[in-house]
């Protein structure tokens, strides 16, 4: 099937009517935050893509349930930060209950250092917000902007040929895309698959559970702090308050014995807290979503085989420590999203998407060492508190293969740092995704894209003087003083014609 010229999808058929496959650019594999934010940007991007999800809904659950400052940022450029901001809430404060019944109130502290915006990180903060949540503003926003996700459709197999990407689905249909990329989870059919491992480690081998819980108001919890219980020979419990919905809680509990076996069952789940805190089991109105995990940390070998792209849980797995995982998939969908739409849209070469591993890998990597160590050494308790580390602002991609040059106080590959600008911001001048040159108190040079929008600004010291190609991810891409090579450098990512 002839996928040069994809334009746009052509549906899937109706289950059983043994018609054509369904054709896209992109077919994506699982509608986490992962698939949901790629299939966001490439809409955007004008690049046809189809979001298959084998569940009958978006998960359910409150895991991932903290947002970082670059993550805000990325959702900035997605025009969807007010509304995430407005859902979701500040880090609660760190109360650690204590004496022989656990009904004092002991230390209160932030779990996260907190900074005051400053004019080039405007959300120094990160932002609570239960998955479920933030995954029903990403779909709706999805919706709005033309895409949709085709729910109990799972992807069984997937073969390639030097076109495309045929991929399976469960009921025998295909649908044949250019790219595949498998957004699939962390425990990735697809990356099984193509035989691709998933190295590392335990990072402890005792069990966790994690469950949504609505409890009365009687209770002893108030909906203002993160409640800690570190006093049971069991283990510890933290329930932190989820925005959204007044006494709606998100519980985790460490167990102390490595063979313990969690009953994530409704009536297992009040025995385990009412054993733990002084919550009375009848306190606990309801058992939302319950599941239990032993944190793993582990990175995939490589992030592509041919037209399959690995990308979020898929590509690595994290402790929940340091609320990382979530994060850097988005980050990742962020990263591949606007190099397909170069490849597919814009005739870069498709070696373009060799960047994507060798720019997001290492970063998987640093950050599995992160929430490793915070796991094992803070994962609750006031040494806890987490600092800048783990709000992924200074994540960037220096002396990497789509890096070129230096000027002023920045290098290529470092996060295009927001500001203010006549009527507005630096972010507002990146919103959307085109690529963007900032000339800060230098003549921009005449271009031939009609990809890039050209400003030229007044010397600013987050940037200093000189010439700054800012990419549809926010990363500096090129620098310099003067023009000298970005017209090659944009001839290269197929963003303007060679010179
Ligand atoms: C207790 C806990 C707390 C956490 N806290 C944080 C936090 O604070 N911050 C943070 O950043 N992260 C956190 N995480 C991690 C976070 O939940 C994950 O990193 C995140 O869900 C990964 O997103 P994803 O889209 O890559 O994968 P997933 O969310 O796993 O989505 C994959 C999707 O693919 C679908 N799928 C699978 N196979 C197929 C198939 N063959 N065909 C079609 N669809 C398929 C699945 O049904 C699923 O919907 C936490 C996790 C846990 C367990």
């Amino acid at each position: 099937m002839e996928l040069n010229n994809v334009k746009e999808s052509a549906p899937l058929p109706a289950p059983g009517s043994g018609s054509a496959p369904a054709t896209t650019g992109v077919l994506i594999v699982g509608a986490g935050p992962t698939g949901l934010v790629l299939a966001i940007d490439l809409a955007r991007h004008g690049v046809p893509a189809l979001l298959v999800e084998k569940a009958g809904r978006l998960f359910p659950g409150s895991r991932g349930k903290g947002l970082q400052p670059r993550t805000l940022e990325l959702l900035d450029d997605l025009g969807l930060v007010e509304t995430v901001l407005r859902a979701g809430r500040d880090y609660p404060r760190m109360l650690d209950w204590v004496g022989p019944d656990g009904t004092e109130r002991g230390r209160e502290w932030d779990m996260i250092e907190r900074c005051e915006p400053t004019e080039s990180e405007p959300h120094p903060n990160g932002l609570l917000i239960g998955q479920a949540r933030f995954q029903d503003l990403l779909y709706a926003h999805l919706r709005s902007v033309g895409g949709d996700v085709v729910f109990d459709t799972e992807v069984t197999a997937v073969a390639q040929d030097t076109d495309g990407v045929t991929a399976t689905l469960a009921d025998g249909r295909t649908v044949r895309s250019r790219y595949l990329v498998a957004a699939d989870g962390g425990r990735s059919g697809i990356r099984r698959e193509l035989g691709i491992a998933l190295r590392g480690e335990s990072v402890d081998p005792k069990p966790m559970l994690v469950a949504d819980v609505t409890v009365t108001s009687d209770a002893v919890l108030d909906d203002l702090n993160w409640h800690l219980w570190n006093g049971s020979p069991d283990g510890a419990v933290i329930i932190c308050p989820l925005p959204g919905e007044p006494r709606l809680f998100q519980v985790i509990a460490q167990y102390a014995d490595e063979n313990a076996v969690p009953d994530t069952s409704g009536a297992g789940v009040r025995k385990l807290v009412a054993a733990r805190t002084p919550i009375a089991e009848e306190q606990i109105a309801e058992v939302r979503w319950s599941s239990d995990f032993r944190p793993r940390a582990a990175l995939a070998d490589r992030y592509r085989e041919g037209r399959v792209l690995l990308a979020g849980d898929a590509a690595h797995i994290h402790s929940p420590a340091g609320g990382q995982g979530l994060n850097t998939g988005v980050q990742d969908a962020y990263n591949l999203g606007w190099k397909l739409a170069q490849v597919l849209r814009h005739g870069a070469p498709d070696t373009l998407l060799d960047t994507y591993e060798a720019e997001r890998r290492p970063i998987a990597a640093g950050v599995l060492g992160l929430s490793t160590r915070l796991h094992r050494t803070a994962l609750v308790g006031e040494n806890s508190r987490r600092r800048s580390e783990t709000g992924q602002l200074g994540l960037g991609h220096r002396g990497g293969p789509l890096s070129s040059g230096r000027a002023g106080a920045l290098e290529a590959g470092d996060r295009a740092p927001d500001g203010p600008v006549p009527g507005g911001r630096i972010f507002d001048l990146l919103r959307g995704p085109h690529f963007t040159l900032l000339a800060f108190g230098t003549p921009a040079p005449a271009l031939a894209s009609d990809l890039v929008r050209v400003h030229e600004l007044g010397p600013y010291e987050a940037y200093g003087r000189g010439l700054f190609l800012i990419r549809p991810d926010g990363h500096v891409g090129w620098a310099g003083e003067d023009g000298t090579g970005l017209d090659d450098y944009l001839a290269a990512l197929g963003a303007a014609p060679r010179p």
